[in-house]
């Protein structure tokens, strides 16, 4: 199964990908984190990433896109996956689109978490991220066992650069104008499926799991 996870930042997208990816036994593509882990491991990926991710912008399609194709033709993506944060750009869908048809595949559905802005910027500034394995947490919401530390690998949790109330905005800016049109491209796919991400996470994964199935 190939799923695409559409939303605005903070929607709860990696949240419900991660959930996905265990239960359907298929890995948890996040470009955001492929990104991260460049710029800790200091790789010129990173460096090319990083001034883009402070201002809340994207990072080029020529950079991300290659970046992607690369990862999905890895072994571990035999059966499926689930994109987190790609494709973010109509350029980039459009990439996609034209390497899986090449191999006479495609996608099977796009999920949108449906989130209004209102609600990010509180989401946003209660997120706390481990920058080692990529688990999320939310002071609120979703808090790890202990304050401040990973329950899965036990790395201590920071609130990112990027997710401080002004450059939220900025990434909400950005949302709009160059990844909200997806929407539209994959609902003329014909694959899209829209829930409510104002629910709690364990309501938003069994909207989810109707739809795909056991
Ligand atoms: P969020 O939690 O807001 O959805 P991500 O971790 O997916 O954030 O992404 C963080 C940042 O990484 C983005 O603001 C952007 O700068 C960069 N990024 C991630 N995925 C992409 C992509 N597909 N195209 C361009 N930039 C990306
Ligand atoms: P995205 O990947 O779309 O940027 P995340 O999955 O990281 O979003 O979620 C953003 C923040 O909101 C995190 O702190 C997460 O724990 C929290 N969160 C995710 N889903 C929900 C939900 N349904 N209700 C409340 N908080 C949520
Ligand atoms: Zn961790």
């Amino acid at each position: 199964m190939k799923i695409i996870m559409l939303g605005a930042p903070g929607a709860g997208k990696g949240t419900q990908a991660k959930k996905i990816a265990e239960k359907y036994e298929i890995p948890h593509i996040s470009t955001g984190d492929i990104f991260r882990a460049n710029i800790k491991g200091g790789t010129e990926l990173g460096m090319k990433a990083k001034s883009y991710m402070d201002q809340g912008q994207l990072v080029p399609d020529d950079v991300t896109i290659g970046m992607l194709l690369d990862r999905i033709s890895a072994a571990d993506c035999a059966n499926g996956y689930v994109l987190d944060g790609f494709p973010r750009t109509i350029p980039q869908a459009e990439s996609l689109t034209k390497a899986l048809s090449e191999r006479g595949e495609k996608m099977d559905y796009a999920i949108d978490v449906n989130v209004p802005d209102e609600a990010i910027v509180t989401r946003m500034s209660g997120r706390r991220a481990c920058l080692s394995c990529g688990a999320t947490y939310h002071i609120v919401y979703n808090p790890p066992k202990k304050a401040d530390i990973c329950d899965v690998c036990g790395e201590k949790l920071v609130l990112r650069d990027d997710d401080k109330p002004e450059t939220v905005q900025k990434r909400l800016t950005v949302y709009h104008e160059q990844t909200q049109p997806l929407i539209a491209y994959y609902k003329n796919a014909g694959i899209l499926v829209t829930v409510d991400g104002t629910k709690n996470l364990n309501e938003v994964f069994k909207d989810i799991t109707d739809v795909l199935g056991a």
